[in-house]
């Protein structure tokens, strides 16, 4: 109710509200910013920036402990507001909201000891940091809160102030997150716009342009990182992209084929294939294909695809009629290729609503590179699996991409997995795992990014270095 009435007090609406997932009709509308509600947003954030920053780490740190409490008792509101918006599992959005706590006591903990590079009895030089300023943060839909959380809170921390643009596909929880943060942040310091993508009134573009804004903090997709990137270079400033990704999961021949395939499984299917970091194109050792077909077509089975708030839910639907229809074409195009589609490959509506979201989890054999659902990034539930006969074709393989965010690679010779996984070209590689986060750097190669988040990266990704040296 609080994003509704928010929505409602922005202005008026421009686009038409996306569909629940769950339903593919509107169960919300919401606001589009104005491109001057846009720039008043800027300022605003420009004006309070030097306040903020002037406080102490541990007055800032003192303000994002009151965030935390204040984000843990809207769970029980935000988590379904997220289900109905976003489509995950109800225990899969108060997961979420956990992480977003996670991200919070990580700020709470932050460490930024200065530098020291040498000091005799005349001079002492010193690095510290300093926070750039302005920080846009673009947000994609798959994990809306968690994303911008992982902007903006390190950014709030380290003395930046925000503004922070969800996608137009998840706005609500976002901007009920911001009503519940209202009166923790000093006036100015955090804020959110919502806005769609097209044409004149595009509000990320409008922002990412933006003089005050000094640097943008991005996670989306590569199309939209370029232009970012492409907008940020006049202006000279700083960005983070965090791009898709289209990570390969290399199992090799000495592997235990339940094992890998259920961590694969699990990773691919995550959020229902939604995820920047899911194993995306697997590669089989091909004494092992036809176990591990057959291991996937079974989890496949076990898994329930359902709305949200459905008993036992596992998996829910894709977020967007946009995103179904480019899932569908990629599954399409495989099966026009000849592929061989082991199970789903087709639409489902578990819940009976004819024009939901849902995909059945599709498993797919019999394609090669050259075709869309292995070049692409699926972003969706779908697996490629394709066989290898030696560890030299699995590594060109997984390389001969442009993507390069995660990777995995999974055998019972732990050291001989270990030395492959500094092969893949990719800013993480798990063995025996994949995608779980731990809040190391995180970031792409090639496409998939630029720069990188979490971890001891958020001082970096947030601020600069300023070299004093000092008189004595
Ligand atoms: P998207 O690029 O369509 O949109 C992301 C955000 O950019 C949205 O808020 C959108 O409104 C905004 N935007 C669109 N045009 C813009 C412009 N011209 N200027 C500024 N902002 C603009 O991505 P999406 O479909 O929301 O998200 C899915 C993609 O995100 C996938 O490719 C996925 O892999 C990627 N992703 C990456 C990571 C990561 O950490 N690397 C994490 C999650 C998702």
């Amino acid at each position: 109710m609080l994003a509704l009435r928010v929505a409602a007090a922005a202005g008026c609406s421009l686009t038409p509200p996306p569909g629940s997932p769950a339903t593919g009709k509107a169960f919300a509308s919401c606001a589009d910013a104005s491109l001057m509600q846009v720039d008043s947003a800027v300022e605003a954030a420009a004006a309070a920036q030097p306040g903020w920053a002037a406080l102490t780490l541990d007055e800032r740190k003192a303000t994002m402990a009151n965030a935390k409490v204040a984000l843990l008792a809207a769970k029980a509101d935000l988590a379904p507001l997220l289900v109905r918006e976003q489509g995950k599992p109800l225990n899969q959005a108060e997961g979420e909201i956990d992480g977003c706590a996670m991200l919070l006591q990580r700020c709470i903990d932050l460490e930024m000891p200065e530098d020291v590079y040498s000091e005799d009895e005349t001079r002492k030089i010193v690095a510290v940091r300093r926070p750039v300023g302005v920080i846009a943060c673009i947000c994609p839909w798959n994990y809306p809160l968690f994303t911008s959380l992982q902007k903006w809170a390190p950014a709030l921390v380290i003395g930046n102030a925000v503004v922070v643009k969800p996608s137009p596909f998840t706005p609500l929880s976002t901007l009920a997150l911001a009503v519940v943060l209202k009166d923790v942040f000093p006036a100015g310091t955090f804020n959110v716009v919502s806005g769609a993508d097209g044409g004149e009134f595009n509000a990320g573009a409008r922002l990412t342009a933006h003089p005050l804004v000094r640097k943008v903090s991005f996670t989306g997709s590569i199309a939209t990182g370029k232009k970012i990137y492409g907008v940020a270079a006049p202006d000279m400033k700083n960005v983070t992209l965090e791009c898709g990704g289209n990570d390969a999961a290399i199992v090799r021949a000495d592997a235990d084929v339940a094992t890998a395939c259920k961590g694969i499984f699990g990773s691919a299917f995550a959020n229902s294939g939604q995820l920047c970091c899911a194993a995306k194109r697997v590669f089989v050792h091909e004494s092992l294909l036809e176990e591990f077909k057959a291991e996937a077509v079974k989890l496949a089975g076990e898994a329930k695809f359902d709305e949200g708030f459905a008993q036992g839910v596992t998996h829910g639907p894709i977020n967007n009629k946009m995103q179904f229809e480019r899932v569908s074409a990629l599954v399409e195009d495989a099966r026009a290729a000849g592929a061989e589609i082991l199970c789903g490959g087709k639409r489902m509506a578990p819940n009976g609503e004819a024009e939901s979201f849902f995909y059945a989890p599709t498993i797919i054999c019999g394609v090669a590179e050259g075709t869309r659902v292995v070049d692409e990034e699926q972003f969706g539930p779908v697996m490629p699996i394709m066989s290898f006969a030696d560890d030299a074709e699995a590594i060109r393989r997984a390389n001969d991409t442009m993507f390069g965010l995660g990777g995995s690679v999974w055998g019972k010779d732990v050291a001989a997995a270990n030395a492959m996984a500094g092969q893949v070209h990719a800013g993480t590689v798990w063995v025996n795992q994949h995608s779980d986060l731990t809040g190391a750097p995180f970031g792409g190669f090639k496409w998939s990014g630029i720069g990188r988040e979490l971890g001891k990266s958020d001082i970096e990704a947030f601020s600069e270095t300023q070299t004093l040296s000092l008189a004595k």
